[in-house]
């Protein structure tokens, strides 16, 4: 077992193992429905939608809405990530 991040080996080199869990999920924010939003097309609306994932895998639609990974980290890089969480300047 490395860390994923500096691939040090894990309870070799250090005796102490994190494990990081990253969740990115689409962002949701109230919608003001407006007169020009309930004149459109919903029916059309939803067709194109369904035209456009019916090409895609299945797997690359769920990531577009929800994806989680894990990582195991090593002491010194569960420090750095959570200093930097979003890795900037890097
Ligand atoms: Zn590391």
């Amino acid at each position: 077992m490395s860390c994923d991040r500096c691939g040090k080996s894990l309870l070799i080199d250090e005796p102490v193992r994190y494990v990081a869990m990253l969740t990115v999920q689409a962002a949701y924010d109230a919608l003001e429905i407006t007169a020009k939003d309930l004149a459109r097309d919903h029916a059309a609306l939803a067709r194109d939608a369904l035209a456009r994932a019916a090409g895609m895998d299945a797997m690359d639609l769920e990531e577009q809405v929800h994806a989680v990974r894990t990582f195991d980290l090593c002491p010194g890089c569960q420090r750095e990530v959570l200093d930097n969480p979003a890795g900037r300047g890097q």
